[in-house]
C-alpha cells in the first residue's frame, strides 16, 4: 500500500487497527480524532512511527489536511449503542455534517474516500441474511435511529457527492467487529462479556438471548476495508462474518474459552434490539476475493488476552 492516507476515528477500535495495517504496508498515515469514544492508548504503538502523523479535531468543525493524499477512510463515529445513546446529536452530526466536510476534502485532493456504514442500515431485518439490496427496517424515532439514520444519510450523501462530483466513494457496511482494544465500559457484547467472565462476574444477557449476531475478527475486517479502498467499486459491500450465532450461545462459547465459572444472568432487551443479524458477503468476495479467515475460538482467545492483560 504506497501513499498517504487519512483515517478518521483512528483512536479508535478498527480505526486504530486500521492505522496500524497502513503502517505496516508501507504506507503513510494522518489521523484525526477528537476523543469523543476513542483512547489516547491506543495511538501508544502508533506515534513513534515517523510515517504516523495525528490531529486532534473534530471532524465535524472541519479538518484541513496540508499534502496530497492516496486515499481516506472515514471511519469517525460512535459505533457501540450505549456510546450513540449517551452522545445522539454528536453522532447525527458526524454522519452528515462531518462525513460531507471529508467527502470534500476528498474533492479537494482527488482521491477514493472509503465510507464506513453499517449494518444497522438494514434496522432490525425482515430479510435474512442481509444482501445489498435489502433496504432495511428502521425505526426513525427509537434510540437506535441517531446511530441508523445517521449512516443512511452518510450513505446518501456519499451517493449524491458521486452522481453530482463523479468522486470516487466506496461504501462498505460493517457488521459486528470484535477484537483487541474494544473499550471496556463502550457497552458492547464482547467487551462485557469478556471482563465478566474474567472477572468472575455474571455475565449478562439481554432478553432471552435468542437474538442471532455474526462476529468479525478485526484484522479480517481491516483487510476488507483496504480491499474495498484499493478497488474500482462503489459498493455498497457488506464488510462481516457469516457465521451466526445466538447471544446465549456466545456468552456460554466465551464462558468455557475462558475457563470462567461465572454464572449467566438474564437482563432485559433493549428497545429495537435487532432479532438476527447475518452478511451476505457474496458481493464482496465474488468481486474482490474477500472471506474473513479468522474464527470466533480463534478470534476470541486473542481478546480475551488482551482483556486479561489489561487487567493486570
Ligand atoms: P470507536 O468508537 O472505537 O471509534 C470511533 C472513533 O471515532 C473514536 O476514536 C472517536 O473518538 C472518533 N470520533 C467520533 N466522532 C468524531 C468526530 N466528530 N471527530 C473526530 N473523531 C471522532 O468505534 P469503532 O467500533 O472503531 O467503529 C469505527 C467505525 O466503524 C464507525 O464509523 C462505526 O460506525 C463503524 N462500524 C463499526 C462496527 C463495529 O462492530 N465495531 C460495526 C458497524 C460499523
Ligand atoms: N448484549 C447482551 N449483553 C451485553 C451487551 C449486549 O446480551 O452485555 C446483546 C445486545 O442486546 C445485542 C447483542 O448482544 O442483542 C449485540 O450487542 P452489541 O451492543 O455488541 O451490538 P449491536 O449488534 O446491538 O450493535
Amino acid at each position: 500500500m504506497n501513499g498517504r492516507f487519512l483515517v478518521t476515528g483512528g483512536a479508535g477500535f478498527i480505526g486504530s487497527h486500521l492505522c496500524d495495517r497502513l503502517l505496516a504496508d508501507g504506507a503513510s498515515v494522518v489521523c484525526v480524532d477528537n476523543f469523543l469514544t476513542g483512547q489516547r492508548e491506543n495511538l501508544k504503538t502508533l506515534s513513534p512511527n515517523k510515517n504516523f502523523q495525528f490531529i486532534e479535531a473534530d471532524v465535524v468543525k472541519g479538518v484541513e489536511i496540508a499534502g496530497a493524499l492516496a486515499g481516506i477512510f472515514h471511519m469517525a463515529s460512535p459505533a457501540s449503542p450505549v456510546d450513540y445513546y449517551k452522545y445522539p446529536i454528536e453522532t447525527l452530526r458526524i454522519g452528515s455534517i462531518g462525513t460531507e466536510n471529508i467527502l470534500k476534502v476528498a474533492l479537494e485532493k482527488d482521491c477514493p474516500v472509503l465510507l464506513a456504514s453499517t449494518s444497522e442500515v438494514y434496522g432490525d431485518p425482515l430479510e435474512h441474511p442481509q444482501k445489498e439490496t435489502y433496504w432495511g427496517n428502521v425505526n426513525p424515532i427509537g434510540p437506535r435511529s441517531c446511530y441508523d439514520e445517521a449512516k443512511r444519510y452518510l450513505e446518501a450523501i456519499a451517493m449524491a457527492y458521486h452522481r453530482v462530483h463523479q468522486l470516487p466513494i466506496r461504501l462498505v457496511r460493517i457488521f459486528n467487529t470484535y477484537g483487541p482494544r474494544m473499550r471496556a465500559g463502550d457497552g458492547r457484547v464482547v467487551p462485557n462479556l469478556c471482563l465478566q467472565a474474567l472477572k468472575g462476574e455474571p455475565l449478562t444477557v439481554y432478553g432471552d438471548g435468542s437474538q442471532t449476531r455474526s462476529f468479525c475478527f478485526v484484522d479480517d475486517l481491516v483487510s476488507g476495508l483496504i480491499k474495498v479502498l484499493s478497488a474500482n467499486e462503489i459498493g455498497p459491500f457488506n464488510l462481516g462474518n457469516p457465521t451466526e450465532i445466538t447471544v446465549l450461545k456466545f456468552a456460554e462459547e466465551l464462558k468455557r474459552l475462558a475457563a470462567s465459572r461465572s454464572e449467566i444472568v438474564f437482563e432485559p432487551l433493549p428497545q429495537d434490539d435487532p432479532k438476527m443479524r447475518k452478511p451476505d458477503i457474496t458481493k464482496v468476495q465474488t468481486k474482490l476475493g474477500w472471506t474473513p479467515g479468522v474464527g470466533l475460538e480463534q478470534g476470541l482467545s486473542k481478546t480475551l488476552d488482551f482483556f486479561r492483560a489489561s487487567l493486570s
